[in-house]
């Protein structure tokens, strides 16, 4: 499709949030979808957990948002993360729904998991799903030298780059496309946004949906105040015994996560905290990765995985994902700019809030009902 002067609706990034918006309003109207070669998308860094929730244990969650809201984040977290598996599915994409581990390396944070276990199993709506806490075989099965562990099912694993690839196959002829990068400049005489494209040419849209990852700043400037990058770092072992890690673990608020790729590597992120004080806040080159963040990774593995202790390290990576200044995501118009949306500030957990998102923002803008996002997520309350 040539890139027109005017659209109905321009999506800005090419993501898993840019690609979900422009996939589901392809056919509500004339849509443009801009990316950016040179910017490396979070999404193809990922290691592909599907795991509900937020960086912190539910019990963490109700103290930072009182009970109402962290039930709402996790119940809306936990149908997006399902959403996002029956669309792999949908499209023949590889992916689990086995589960997973959140493990506690000490007392503490088990105190808080066996809290949450409570709280788990108030929250779901259906009555207790299969939560349940580790027992000493199954602590022994996923490692050593952790204190105790809560089983959350559901979660899973996704090969987020087939579903992108499916994604993009899907888009073709459907909507126009740019890779030259854009920003908002302004508004025109009818109202409608003006994007400078990377190209020089411009292009008026009725509506923009931003979802640039840690870049959106760099398409609205409003954004400054709310979003920064964060490096995560992840690798990628020689395979390991089959079935070695059958669920994905999340250990320390998810600080440290891994799981076994369907050929049997062992796919393990986390340690940022190696780097002080930054912790890799501030960080936006993908190709920036720390020696530091590596060698407490591979300390990691061989003091709590010994199925991967000899594992060799066959590559390793960073990439840049998008924080929020309060930790939550964003979903929702600008304040005092309804024809500007952002989605976005995930920080390591996008892959299971970002297809809610992206439903939340197309209902609205197509105005069919839905369930909508939960409203303290809307970009308001930065004001
Ligand atoms: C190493 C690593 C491991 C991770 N593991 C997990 C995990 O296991 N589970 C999980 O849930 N999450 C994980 N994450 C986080 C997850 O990958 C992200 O939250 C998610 O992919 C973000 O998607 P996004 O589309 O919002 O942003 P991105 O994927 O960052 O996409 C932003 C897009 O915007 C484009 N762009 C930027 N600027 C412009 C511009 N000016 N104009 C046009 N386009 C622009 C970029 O080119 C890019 O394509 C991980 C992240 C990293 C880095």
């Amino acid at each position: 499709v040539d890139l027109p002067e005017r659209c109905d609706i321009a999506v800005i990034g090419g993501g898993l949030a840019g690609l979900l918006v422009a996939d589901r309003l392809a056919d509500s109207g004339s849509v443009t979808l801009i990316t950016r070669g040179d910017v490396t998308s979070a999404t193809s860094r990922t290691s592909g957990i599907v795991a509900c929730g937020a960086q912190d244990s539910p019990a963490r969650l109700l103290l930072g948002l009182g009970e109402e809201r962290a039930c709402r984040y996790w119940q809306w977290s936990a149908a997006s993360g399902a959403s996002l598996l029956d669309l792999a599915a949908e499209l023949g994409v590889a992916h689990t729904r086995t589960g997973s581990w959140r493990v506690a390396l000490e007392e503490r944070e088990l105190s808080e998991w066996s809290t949450s276990l409570g709280l788990l199993n108030r929250w779901d709506p259906e009555g207790p799903a299969g939560w349940r806490a580790a027992s000493p075989q199954d602590l022994e099965n996923i490692g050593t030298g952790f204190v105790g562990a809560v089983f959350v099912p559901g979660d899973g694993w996704l090969d987020v780059a087939a579903l992108c690839a499916a994604l993009r196959g899907r888009l073709e002829g459907r909507v126009a496309h740019s890779s030259a990068g854009a920003r908002l400049v302004g508004a025109d005489d009818s109202g409608a946004k003006v994007l400078e494209l990377g190209s020089g040419s411009r292009l008026h849209a009725e509506v923009v949906v931003i979802g640039a990852g840690w870049n959106s700043p760099a398409v609205e400037a409003r954004l400054e105040t709310m979003l920064y990058p964060v490096r995560l770092q992840a690798l990628r072992t020689e395979p390991v015994a089959a079935g070695a890690v059958p669920v994905p673990v999340l250990a320390r608020h998810r600080f440290e996560t891994w799981c076994q790729e369907p050929g049997g590597e062992l796919v393990f992120s986390g340690c940022r905290w190696a780097e002080q004080p930054e912790m890799g806040a501030g960080i936006s080159d993908c190709e920036d990765r720390s020696a530091a963040v590596l060698e407490r990774q591979q300390e990691f593995i061989a003091a709590h995985l010994p199925f991967a202790g000899g594992a060799a390290v066959r590559s390793h990576w960073s990439g840049i994902a998008a924080w929020s200044c309060d930790g939550l995501p964003l979903v929702g118009t600008l304040p005092g700019d309804p024809r500007v949306t952002v989605l976005g500030g995930w920080g390591g957990a996008g892959l299971s809030l970002v297809a809610g998102a992206a439903t939340a923002i197309c209902d609205g803008l197509t105005g069919r009902q839905g369930e909508g996002a939960p409203a303290f997520l809307h970009p308001r309350r930065m004001l």
